[in-house]
């Protein structure tokens, strides 16, 4: 055994008060205690699944907010807006469709059929463009399909430039494909083309039925789900170390014991190395967190005086002259009534985009905007921008499958060990990551973990 473990596990307060006492679960019947590092929706999942089958836990959570990753914001009176996810992908059969209905929560339908795409003088593509928009995007995706049968793997772009010629297409061309790419990969699953997996990018699954937002806030959803469950916020954890006897954490209030512990954090700071394992991480989880990607996705929201745009579609689309800058809008005129517009910005784009500054940021969007809707219109009464590659706590919006991973590599990251450390959040899930529900159910998984072993 390790010094520190030694340290640790005597229940020594060295790094401050010692928060909790390992409960002597085993040996006296008391209840076992678990600690869940996250209060994202996997932790709350949970910890509510071990709430309900007896467990005594406790969830450490670095913010001051609980739903990580699931963040509404609602500094504007009358508009809360998802800074996080916004959407339950697919109603039918998603179990996070039910948590909304145990809520209460209002869901409203968007549709992504409602569309418009704005080609770079800023008008309506012509059906003559369409047609060579669908011609591309038949070549891309045949060649995709073929992709993932060869004897290597390459990247999206690889895998896209050779299956469309760049070298020969046209500049108009360039722009297509490039928006081709965009808008059905890198927005999708917010990893660069030129990182992404062909084999792999779309190996998760989806549940069938519409789309759909939560009028009032993806954190309605949080904060049923957190009711009744004992969560200490800002408190962040540094080190996680165990052995067979039990766990200790450590966090910036102190040391606190358990019988087990669930980790949930995103990918990007497993990968950053925030917290510290006194045993390490077993290699394969090690590998798993170094060629697994962290994507990226931010959000601007414009608040307008009133309505300018065409808000008989959901979804605006724009190629304007810089690929991926402000590619897709939607606008929440229609489904929320609100005259409100979210430019969205992926993977490298995105990257660019976030280290600028927020005036910075809503010029560029405007610029976009004015070559769409003229000179004319009205500047946001507001603005609210994302930056979640630089976030601490999340260092990266969702992962995805980058060139050099396999879907297996899930399995790795979300194995337990030693009985003793569990693995959840949405990188675990290898059905469903990237999403709501898949980090939901990875925490629903890890709880029938525990509960299976003891
Ligand atoms: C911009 C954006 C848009 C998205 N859109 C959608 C969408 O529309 N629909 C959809 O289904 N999904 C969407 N997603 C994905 C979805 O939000 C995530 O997959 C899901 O919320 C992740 O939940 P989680 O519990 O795995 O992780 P998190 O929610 O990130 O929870 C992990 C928690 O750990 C905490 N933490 C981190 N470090 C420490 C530490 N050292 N000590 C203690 N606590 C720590 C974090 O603060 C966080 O609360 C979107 C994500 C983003 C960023």
């Amino acid at each position: 055994m390790k010094r520190r473990e030694l340290i640790h596990l005597a229940g020594i307060a060295l790094a401050g008060k010692v928060l909790g006492q390992p409960s002597r679960a085993l040996a006296s019947g008391t209840r076992q205690r678990v600690i869940i590092i996250g209060a994202g929706i996997s932790g709350l999942a949970a910890a509510t699944r071990l709430n309900e089958l007896g467990y005594n836990v406790t969830i450490l959570e670095s913010r001051n907010r609980l739903g990580g990753r699931i963040w509404t914001n609602d500094q504007w009176p009358k508009s809360p807006v998802d800074l996080g996810a916004s959407w339950i992908h697919g109603v039918i059969g998603n179990p996070i469709t039910a948590i909304a209905k145990a809520a209460g929560a209002r869901t409203v339908t968007t549709r992504s059929d409602s569309d418009v795409i704005y080609g770079k003088d800023g008008k309506i593509i012509t059906p003559k463009q369409e047609s060579r928009i669908d011609e591309l995007s038949a070549i891309i995706n045949r060649s995709i399909r073929i992709s993932q049968n060869a004897n290597r793997d390459r990247s999206i772009l690889e895998t896209v430039r050779s299956a469309v010629k760049w070298d020969q297409l046209s500049g108009e061309d360039r722009s297509w494909v490039d928006y081709i790419i965009n808008t059905n990969i890198e927005q999708e699953y917010a990893g660069s083309a030129a990182d992404t997996s062909t084999y792999w990018f779309d190996s998760d699954l989806a549940f069938k039925g519409q789309d759909v937002l939560l009028p009032d806030g993806y954190q309605t959803l949080t904060t049923h789900l957190a009711k009744g469950l004992d969560i200490l916020t800002g408190t962040t954890v540094t080190e996680v170390a165990w052995n067979l006897g039990g766990v200790s954490v450590t966090t910036n209030h102190g040391v606190i014991q358990a019988d087990r512990v669930v980790i949930t954090l995103p990918l990007g700071v497993l990968k950053a190395n925030k917290v510290r394992f006194n045993h390490g991480l077993p290699a394969a989880k090690q590998k798993a967190i170094q060629v697994l990607g962290m994507g990226l996705l931010n959000k601007c929201f414009l608040r307008f005086p009133k309505v300018f745009w065409a808000a008989d579609h959901d979804w605006l689309q724009s190629i304007g002259p810089v690929p991926g800058l402000w590619a897709e809008w939607v606008s929440y005129a229609r489904p929320l009534g609100m005259p409100i517009l979210v430019g969205f910005n992926a993977a490298d784009v995105a990257k660019v985009v976030e280290t600028w500054s927020d005036r910075k940021t809503v010029d560029s969007a405007m610029e976009t905007l004015r070559r769409i809707y003229g000179s004319g219109i009205p500047d946001p009464v507001d603005y609210q921008i994302t930056r979640w590659a630089a976030d601490p706590f999340s260092l990266g919006s969702y992962s995805f499958n980058a060139l050099g991973s396999q879907p297996g590599m899930r399995d790795d990251l979300a194995q337990r060990i030693d009985n003793r450390v569990f693995f959840a959040g949405e990188a675990t899930d290898r059905k469903y990551f990237g999403t709501v529900h898949g980090a939901y159910l990875s925490g629903i998984r890890v709880a029938d973990e525990i509960s299976a072993i003891a």
